[in-house]
């Protein structure tokens, strides 16, 4: 299994996106500010069309189960695949206080999200469902901090704490 994780570390390295190389002279940048608005608009109404795994080549699968690794070796596979996702220009957030092991298997779910990939700013894959009742990271969840409506209809005793 040692062999394999090192193998997977190394493989992720492979799959870090070389940035596109910026030819100033040939910007194809919107000269007038109709064009600007329309391009807006396009990137506004387009739902992104590939998943992560298609942008970087990586299948889930090969991702031993959080079951069969041991937590040195868990959160090696975890820091790296952070790493991957931050060459993609990709962030996900996911409570620092959450635990690996829970995190693990979550993380790699980022690879069959559909998202676009932005050559300036980085684009957050979200797993809050906004709702202390339904956010799967319980009390690790910010969430909990924001008076949303739907924590009035909560029973939970965790909600009253603040
Ligand atoms: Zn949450």
């Amino acid at each position: 299994m040692e062999k394999w994780v090192n193998h997977l570390v190394e493989d992720r390295k492979n799959a870090h996106r070389i940035p596109p190389v910026k030819d100033e002279k040939n910007s194809n940048e919107p000269q007038f500010i109709e064009e600007h608005f329309a391009e807006v608009e396009r990137w506004l109404e387009s739902e992104p069309q590939f998943t992560f795994a298609q942008h970087c080549g990586i299948n889930p699968d090969y991702f031993p189960p959080q079951h069969m690794i041991t937590d040195e070796q868990l959160l090696l596979l975890y820091k790296s695949f952070e790493a991957l996702l931050f060459s993609w220009n990709l962030h996900v957030d996911i409570p620092e206080s959450f635990p690996k092991r829970e995190a693990y298997p979550l993380i790699i779910t980022a690879l069959n999200r559909k998202v676009d990939i932005e050559d300036d700013g980085f684009t957050t894959i979200e797993f809050c469902q906004y709702s202390v009742k339904d956010c799967l990271f319980k009390e690790h969840c910010t969430c909990k901090d924001i008076p949303f409506d739907e924590m009035e209809t909560g029973t939970s005793n965790d909600e009253i704490l603040f």
